[in-house]
C-alpha cells in the first residue's frame, strides 16, 4: 500500500500534454492555447475619436472660454467607419463621430457639450488640449507584442483579443477520450427497473459527468459482467481511446478479476492500494500503453478516487499546469474522529460566514453514501495519523467546486 502523494507522483509521471488541434476560437472557452500568439497588427490601428464632437486644431482653441468663444468652419461630416477626405487647416474643424479615425491636421476632439452648431459653423466654448479625447493607435495593443501566452486557459476576453486581432483559428491542445466501464454482475442500466439483488449501474454516470467537468470528452463502454473474458473483451475495445477507467472489481473479493485481468493482458501494473479513505483499493496500470485507472465500486469511493488521480491527469494532458483543485483552510463545526493510517477524504459542506470559512461534516461518511457528495462542496483532508479534530479548531478543505466563490446576494 503506499500514499496519496506517492500514488499521484507514480500516475502524474505516466502523463503529458496530447497533441494539438485547431479550433474555431467560438469552440476555445476553457481551453489551453497551445501557440503564442503575437499581434499582427495596432489595436487600434489608427488614431480615432473617443467622444463624439468636433476635430480641431488644438492651437486654435487656445485660452478659448465659455465667455471667449471660437467660431469654427465646418468642413466635412465622419461618422464611425468612414474616412476624412480633407486636411484641417487653421479655424477648421470637423464633425466626428466616437471611433472614426481623426482627420490629418487634427490633435484634439472637442466634445459636443462643449459646442454648439449652427449650419456650416461650430462654436467652441473650451481650449482642448494636444491630443484631448484621441485614442491612439497601437495604444490597447502594438504590432508584434506578445498577447495571448501559450499554456493560458481562454476566457472570454481572450476570445475578443483574439477576434480583434483577426485570429478566427488557433491550436489548443486536443481533449482526450476517456473510456468509462462499470464492472459487477449486480449492475443494471438506468432503463431498467432493478429487481432484487440488482443496482443500478450510477458510476458510470457521476464519471462521466466528472470527466465533462475536466473538458475531456467520456466514451460509455456499459457494463461488464464480474468474468476474465468479459473484462478483456471491454478492456480491448478501451484501447482505443486515450484513457481506460474502470469501477469495482478491485477488492479483495472472490469476483475482483479487474487486477488480474491488467496483470494479464496488460504490460504494466504500476500499483494497487492507496493509504487512504475512502477509495484504497484502487489500481494503476496500463494496458498496451494506454492508461488504465482501476477505481474502486464504492460509488463515493469512485468519485473520490477521481479527483484525487484522474482529473489532474486528465488536465494535464489537455495541457493545463494548474491541475490541483483549491484547498482552503476553514473552522470545523463539530468534533471528528478517525484512525490512524490512513488520509480521510471526509465529505464537508463549507460556508463562509462572517469572514471566516465553517466545514460541517455531510454526516454519515460511508463510501456508499452518494448523498454525502450531492451535499458536499468540500472534501476535509485529514492525514495520516490524526486521530480526531476538535470542533473549533483549523482544518485543511479541498474544494469540489466554486460554489464558495458564487453568491445568492451583491458582494460589493
Ligand atoms: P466492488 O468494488 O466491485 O466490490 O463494488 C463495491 C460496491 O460498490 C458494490 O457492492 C456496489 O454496491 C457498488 N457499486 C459497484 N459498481 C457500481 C456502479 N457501477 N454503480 C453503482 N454502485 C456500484
Ligand atoms: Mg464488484
Amino acid at each position: 500500500m503506499i500514499s496519496v502523494e506517492k500514488a499521484l507522483e507514480t500516475i502524474l509521471a505516466n502523463f503529458r500534454p496530447l497533441g494539438l488541434e485547431k479550433i474555431n476560437i467560438l469552440d476555445g472557452r476553457g481551453r489551453v492555447i497551445g501557440e503564442d500568439i503575437f499581434a499582427p497588427r495596432n489595436i487600434p490601428s489608427a488614431d480615432n475619436s473617443a467622444m463624439d464632437g468636433y476635430a480641431v486644431r488644438y492651437a486654435d482653441t487656445k485660452g478659448v472660454t465659455k465667455d471667449t468663444s471660437l467660431k469654427l468652419k465646418i468642413i466635412e461630416d465622419i461618422p464611425a467607419g468612414k474616412v476624412a477626405s480633407k486636411k484641417i487647416n487653421k479655424n477648421e474643424a470637423a464633425r466626428i463621430m466616437t471611433g472614426a479615425v481623426i482627420p490629418e491636421g487634427a490633435d484634439a476632439v472637442v466634445r459636443q457639450e462643449d459646442t454648439l452648431k449652427e449650419g456650416k459653423t461650430v462654436t467652441i466654448y473650451t481650449s482642448a488640449k494636444k491630443g484631448e479625447n484621441i485614442r491612439f493607435a497601437g495604444e490597447d495593443v502594438q504590432r508584434d507584442e506578445l498577447v495571448v501566452k501559450k499554456g493560458s486557459v481562454l476566457r472570454p476576453a481572450d476570445i475578443g483579443m483574439l477576434a480583434a486581432l483577426g485570429k478566427a483559428f488557433v491550436n489548443v491542445y486536443q481533449k482526450p477520450s476517456v473510456a468509462i466501464m462499470s464492472t459487477g454482475d449486480e449492475l443494471v442500466d438506468i432503463e431498467i427497473d432493478p429487481p432484487p439483488g440488482k443496482i443500478v449501474n450510477s458510476n458510470s454516470y457521476s464519471l462521466a459527468a466528472q470527466v465533462l467537468e475536466c473538458g475531456a470528452i467520456p466514451v460509455m463502454l456499459g457494463i461488464s459482467k464480474d468474468k476474465k473474458i468479459d473484462l478483456q473483451e471491454k478492456f480491448k475495445t478501451a484501447l482505443h481511446s486515450d484513457v481506460i477507467i474502470s469501477s469495482g472489481g478491485v477488492s479483495v473479493g472472490d469476483f475482483d478479476f479487474v487486477k488480474n485481468v491488467m496483470g494479464e493482458i496488460g504490460n504494466a501494473m504500476h500499483f494497487w492500494q492507496v493509504a487512504m479513505r475512502p477509495g484504497k483499493p484502487l489500481a494503476f496500470g496500463s494496458i498496451e500503453g494506454v492508461p488504465l485507472f482501476g477505481l474502486p465500486g464504492n460509488p463515493v469511493s469512485v468519485m473520490v478516487s477521481f479527483e484525487q488521480f484522474v482529473r489532474p491527469s486528465l488536465l494535464r494532458m489537455q495541457g493545463h499546469t494548474k491541475i490541483f483543485r483549491q484547498t482552503i483552510k476553514a473552522i470545523c463545526a463539530e468534533d471528528f474522529q478517525k484512525q490512524a493510517g490512513f488520509k480521510h477524504f471526509i465529505r464537508a459542506i463549507v460556508k463562509k460566514e462572517k469572514g471566516k470559512y465553517i466545514a460541517t461534516t455531510t454526516g454519515d461518511q460511508g463510501s456508499g453514501i452518494l448523498k454525502s457528495m450531492v451535499t458536499a462542496n468540500g472534501l476535509i483532508v485529514m492525514r495520516e495519523h490524526e486521530t480526531r479534530i476538535k470542533k473549533g479548531s483549523e482544518v485543511t478543505v479541498q474544494l469540489l467546486d466554486n460554489s464558495l466563490f458564487q453568491s445568492d446576494s451583491l458582494q460589493f
